[in-house]
């Protein structure tokens, strides 16, 4: 089943309060911004990239781009720490977006708290909006999942999940952004 984005609603970003010290995967970075400091932003929902629009970039550009914590997930596979991020204890009504190119990728209606300490959700937002791959490192096999617009890493997807699906998307809070959606 196809998950549509509220037509004509309006998107405000805000930030995210109530994350302790430890955001992310290099827990320590020195770039990454506090959750009070993180701007509040409007943008019409439109304004999300469509499926199929791809971002490519130079490393040298992720690396300005993103702090430490979110090159370092995104762009270098890297796992945060369970309990750590910023989203695996969040329960606000919105859509998770691609920290690094701002797809929208999740809805809260399709998370669960897995008891992980990483956000989990049942499926993606859309067709098209997350790409998978086998991933045979660290002696484990999984199936790897990402930002179909611009590769960014974003977890992995098991098939221990809860109904309707029956599957557990697996994803780093790093590789995510939150955006409310608020009716005009
Ligand atoms: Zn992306």
């Amino acid at each position: 089943m196809k998950a549509l984005l509220p037509m004509g609603l309006s998107v405000l970003c805000v930030g995210i309060t109530g994350c302790g010290t430890g955001c992310g995967a290099a827990a320590s970075s020195p770039d990454e911004p506090s959750p009070a400091s993180v701007p509040v932003r409007s943008v019409a929902d439109a304004d999300f990239p469509p499926v199929g629009n791809r971002l490519e970039l130079s490393d040298a550009e992720w690396r300005r781009r993103l702090t430490a914590a979110q090159y370092d997930v995104l762009r270098e596979q890297g796992t945060e720490r369970a309990f750590t991020g910023r989203f695996h204890d969040h329960h606000e009504q919105g859509v998770y977006v691609c920290a690094a190119c701002g797809a929208p990728l999740f809805r809260s209606e399709d998370k669960f708290d897995s008891g992980t300490g990483w956000p989990s959700y049942t499926r993606p937002i859309e067709d098209g909006r997350v790409a998978s791959e086998r991933d045979v490192t660290l002696g484990m096999v999984r199936t790897e999942v990402h930002c179909a617009r611009c590769d960014g890493h974003l977890g992995h997807v098991f098939d221990d999940g809860p109904p309707p699906t029956g599957l557990r998307y697996c994803i780093n809070s790093a590789s995510l952004d939150f955006v409310t959606v608020r009716t005009p």
